[in-house]
C-alpha cells in the first residue's frame, strides 16, 4: 500500500500546479508543480525511504525462513529459526503500522484530491488499515517480541542479532566519509536499543511483568526503526560501491534514501526509549470509567 500510494502521489506531485516554491523566481514558478515544495519533497522522501527499509527487512525475514527450512546443515537451520523468530513480529507489526501511516501521508501529498475518491489513493489507506489487526494484532506481536523472543536463549539470541548489526557498523566505519557519518548515527541508536533491551531483561527477571507489557509496543517500534537503519546502512555500502562502478543514478538515489533514513528518520527511535522506561504507572493511573 505504501509503495502503490507513493507512485500515485509522486505522479500527482509532478502534475499539480499550486503556489510558488520558497526561493523560486516568478518566471521559474510558471513551470513549477508541487513537487518543488520542500514539504511535499519531505513527504515523498519519507515514504520512499521507509519503503526501501521495509522491503529490505521483509526480504531478510523471508531469507531466514528459507534458511530455517532448506539449509543443509543443522547449525544454519537453527540460526535461520532463531533469526526468523525475532524478525517475524517486528516485520509484521512495524511494517503494517507504517503502511497505514505512509498511505495516509500519500493522501496528504494529494491535498483535497486525496480525500475524495477520484484519485483512488484513499483505497490504499483503507486496505492497509486491516494489516495491523489481523494475523495477530500488532499489540499481540509486541507481546510476542517481549515475552517470547527477548528471553530466547537467556537473551543471547537478541545479543547475537545486535552483534550482527554492530559488525555492519564496523564495516561502514571503514567506508567513505558519508557512510562513516551514517555509521556513527546508527551506532548511537543501536547502543540506546541495547541499553533498553538489557533494562527490560532485568525488569522481567525482577518479575515486573506489567512494566514489560506496558513497554512492548514502543519497544517493537524502536526495534523496527533501528533494524531499518541497519538494512539501510548495508544498502548504502552496496549502493556506494555500485555507483562508483556504473555511475548509474539508481545507486546514487539509493544512497540518498539511506542517508535520509539514517539522518532524519532513525533518530525518532530515541523518543521510544522514555516510553519504554516509563513503566505501567501512568497507563493505570486513571480509572477505566474516566477515559
Ligand atoms: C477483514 C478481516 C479478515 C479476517 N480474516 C481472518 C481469517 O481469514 N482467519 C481468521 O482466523 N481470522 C480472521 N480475521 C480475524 C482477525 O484475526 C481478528 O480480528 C484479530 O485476530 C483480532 O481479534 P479481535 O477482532 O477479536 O480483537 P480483540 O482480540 O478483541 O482485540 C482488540 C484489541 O485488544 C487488544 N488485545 C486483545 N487481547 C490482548 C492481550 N492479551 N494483551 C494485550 N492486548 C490485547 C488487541 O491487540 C486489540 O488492540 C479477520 C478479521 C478481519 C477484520
Amino acid at each position: 500500500c505504501a509503495s502503490g500510494s507513493l507512485q500515485g502521489a509522486a505522479q500527482y506531485a509532478r502534475d499539480r500546479v499550486q503556489g510558488r516554491p520558497v526561493g523560486m523566481s516568478k518566471e521559474d514558478a510558471k513551470n513549477s508543480t508541487i513537487i518543488d515544495h520542500a514539504d511535499v519533497r519531505r513527504m515523498l522522501m519519507t515514504i520512499k525511504s521507509y519503503v526501501d527499509a521495509m522491503r529490505y527487512m521483509m526480504y531478510d525475514n523471508q531469507l531466514m525462513l528459507d534458511v530455517e527450512y532448506f539449509a543443509e546443515d543443522e547449525e544454519m537451520k537453527a540460526y535461520g529459526e532463531e533469526r526468523c523468530g525475532i524478525l517475524t513480529p517486528i516485520t509484521k507489526a512495524w511494517i503494517s503500522d507504517l503502511g497505514v501511516e505512509l498511505s495516509s501521508m500519500a493522501i496528504q501529498v494529494y491535498g483535497g484530491m486525496g480525500y475524495v475518491e477520484e484519485t483512488g489513493v484513499a483505497q490504499y489507506l483503507r486496505d492497509s488499515r486491516i494489516a495491523p489487526i489481523y494475523e495477530g494484532t500488532n499489540g499481540i506481536q509486541a507481546l510476542d517480541l517481549m515475552f517470547r523472543k527477548l528471553p530466547l536463549d537467556n537473551g543471547q539470541a537478541m545479543q547475537r542479532l545486535l552483534g550482527d548489526v554492530n559488525k555492519i557498523i564496523e564495516e561502514m566505519k571503514k567506508d567513505d566519509e558519508v557512510i562513516v557519518s551514517m555509521a556513527e548515527k546508527l551506532e548511537k541508536e543501536v547502543s540506546n536499543l541495547s541499553e533498553v533491551t538489557l533494562w527490560l531483561g532485568s525488569r522481567m527477571l525482577e518479575g515486573e511483568l506489567v512494566d514489560a507489557s506496558a513497554a512492548a509496543s514502543p519497544y517493537l517500534k524502536m526495534f523496527g526503526q533501528v533494524l531499518g537503519g541497519y538494512y539501510m546502512g548495508k544498502a548504502a555500502m552496496l549502493a556506494n560501491k555500485k555507483f562508483k562502478e556504473t555511475n548509474d543514478e539508481f545507486y546514487s538515489d539509493k544512497l540518498t534514501l539511506s542517508k535520509f533514513y539514517i539522518e532524519q528518520l532513525l533518530p525518532l527511535t530515541s523518543g521510544y526509549a522514555s516510553a519504554i522506561k516509563a513503566g505501567k504507572d501512568d497507563l493505570y493511573a486513571m480509572k477505566a470509567d474516566n477515559f
